[in-house]
């Protein structure tokens, strides 16, 4: 089933704690419908060192957030927006924005 959010793609977060922000789409975990994206859902991970040379500590880093709580901004109006799909001549599909109509490459 293809993702109406795809990899490099800008979002919107309408859900949670990050609600209202923007990011880019990191990576699109398909099997579990979520999605990682830059600077969205940080959460601080405890880190065990294995050698005595290696520090513990806490590093930040992005956990992923459920496709369903992100929308797509359009790259042609700007504007967070609902995707669809359609066929292009050459029988690619693509999506397009439902605001102004533009496909989303
Ligand atoms: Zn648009």
């Amino acid at each position: 089933m293809a993702l109406r959010i795809r990899k490099g793609d800008t979002v919107l977060v309408l859900k949670g704690r990050d609600r209202g922000k923007i990011g880019k789409v990191k990576s699109v975990e398909p099997a579990k419908r979520r999605v990682l994206v830059e600077g969205v859902n940080i959460v601080k991970r405890h880190l065990r060192s294995r050698k005595e040379t290696e520090p513990s500590g806490i590093v930040e880093m992005e956990a992923p957030v459920p496709i369903a709580n992100v929308k797509l901004i359009c790259p042609n109006c700007g504007e967070p927006t609902r995707v669809g799909y359609r066929f292009l001549e050459d029988k690619r599909k693509v999506r397009f924005c439902k605001k102004c109509g533009e496909v989303i490459e």
